[in-house]
């Protein structure tokens, strides 16, 4: 009988060895955390071992899972202002699914489907980008997506995938070859905890708020770039929102602090200075610092040019120089029709963005937060939040009311004494 892994913190859920079995022996299923693994059904395996030989997260698997350090960085922000405000950062995903639309191509990435569930869908119209904008801080389930995107490459279609290294390092293993028609875009990433342990916080607010939830943004930009949050929740047939800060949020709190990812995550090879997508997209932490003069207001992408391909693409070179001339391809549109391009310095970016050295270390507060969810559920998981926090949120709540102008009062005196 195979054995996919030994330990949890070797398998990243990329679905490249269900993907890849000739005879559909393997499943993803969620283990006691809710995060999903390969489960073999031994009565279907044929122990040919495709599933050990793609796993590029154990293995070395050869080409085309090279790592390449940046070619070029850049700031990035598009030009379109409606756009702009649903995007996590600079809104630099828009840009390229918009040149793989006007490419006659489709684009794979992550939705929160209608029961706030992160999946993997494909698109091929502009009017249904926005499915695909802003981060979701919960692991996406890529069901078939590696399968569908292969036929597509098959027929020829310009195909463009965007997810986690891990789910770009998956899917290139899972071909297993270069396709020119594919164009891949990793996210600068820090973790991902499982949509179980979601789930029960979105019944938990439920709960708290006696409404039925209707939607979840991370990353919203109602006042300015940042980590702000927003649920919208149906109660007694009015839809009323409710703005989430993250101390506010045990779910959010325990997620930027790293607490509850997949075991994977700790070790994740790919959360380093060499990536794995043509290009990478992050949000350009640190730019007041590198580019004062860029206006942050609304965000910023940090945009990483990974592979000859991207530099193509960002150069606005002629699609049909890149790919096979006998594709049909538009060659009107370039990126730079609608994104703000400023040319920037890895190294310097690097040192605003702890995923660009090295993945979250993994905290002792994992295993506790994740045994009272197993046991006790998500209620005493808030319990615990609100109760180790009380300080640091009453705080928080007294600073939020004190005018800007006082504040400021307050710190030049602090700084004098
Ligand atoms: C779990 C996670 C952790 C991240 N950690 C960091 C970090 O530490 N530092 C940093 O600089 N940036 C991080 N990012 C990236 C950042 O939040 C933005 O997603 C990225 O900058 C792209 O923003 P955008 O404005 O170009 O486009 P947006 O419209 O905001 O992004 C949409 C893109 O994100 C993809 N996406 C959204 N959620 C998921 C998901 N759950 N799984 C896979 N793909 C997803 C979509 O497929 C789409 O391609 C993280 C993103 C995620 C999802």
């Amino acid at each position: 009988m195979i054995n996919l892994y030994t330990s949890k913190s070797q398998c990243c859920g990329c679905t490249a060895c269900m993907s890849v079995c000739p005879e559909r022996a393997i499943t993803m299923k969620p283990d006691e955390n809710g995060f999903l693994y390969p489960v073999i059904d031994s009565s279907l395996c044929i122990e040919c071992k495709l599933c050990k030989k793609v796993c590029s997260f154990q293995y070395d698997v050869e080409n085309p899972c090279t790592l390449s350090k940046p070619l070029k960085t850049y700031a990035a922000i598009l030009k379109d202002t409606d756009f702009l405000k649903n995007s996590a950062s600079g809104g630099a995903f828009v840009a390229l699914a918009m040149y793989t639309l006007h490419n006659n191509g489709v684009v794979f990435g992550c939705t929160m489907n209608d029961g706030l569930k992160p999946e993997h869908i494909c698109i091929d119209s502009f009017n249904d980008i926005h499915k695909l904008q802003g981060s979701k801080y919960v692991q996406s389930d890529l069901k078939d997506t590696y399968y569908e995107i292969k036929k597509y490459l098959k027929s020829n279609r310009l195909v463009l995938f965007t997810g986690t290294p891990c789910q770009v390092a998956g899917l290139k293993s899972y071909l297993g070859k270069e396709y020119d028609n594919l164009i891949t875009a990793d996210l600068i990433c820090h973790g991902v905890p499982s949509y179980s342990f979601f789930k029960s916080y979105i019944q938990w607010i439920e709960w708290k708020l006696e409404g039925k939830i209707i939607d979840f943004r991370f990353r919203i930009k109602e006042k300015c770039w940042g980590h702000g949050a927003k649920v919208v929740y149906k109660k007694n047939g009015i839809v009323k929102e409710k703005s989430i800060v993250p101390i506010e949020s045990c779910y959010y709190y325990y997620f930027l602090k790293g607490y509850i990812y997949r075991e994977s995550c700790y070790e994740c090879p790919y959360a380093g200075p060499y990536r794995i997508g043509d290009f990478t997209f992050g949000d350009y932490w640190g730019i007041d610092k590198v580019h004062p003069e860029v206006n942050r207001s609304n965000g910023v992408s940090l945009v990483l040019v990974n592979t000859q391909k991207g530099l193509q693409i960002i150069n606005g070179v002629d699609p049909f120089n890149i790919f096979d001339g006998s594709r049909k391809y538009k060659n009107s549109f370039k990126i730079n029709d609608c994104l703000y391009l400023i040319e920037s310095d890895f190294e310097k970016a690097r040192q605003y963005n702890g995923q660009l050295n090295y993945p979250v270390i993994r905290h002792k507060e994992r295993e506790i937060i994740l045994n009272i969810f197993r046991e006790e559920g998500f209620k005493a998981v808030a319990d615990k939040y609100y109760n180790d926090m009380k300080k640091q949120i009453i705080m928080y709540k007294i600073k939020a009311i004190i005018p800007t102008p006082i504040k400021s009062k307050i710190k030049k005196i602090l700084k004098r004494t």
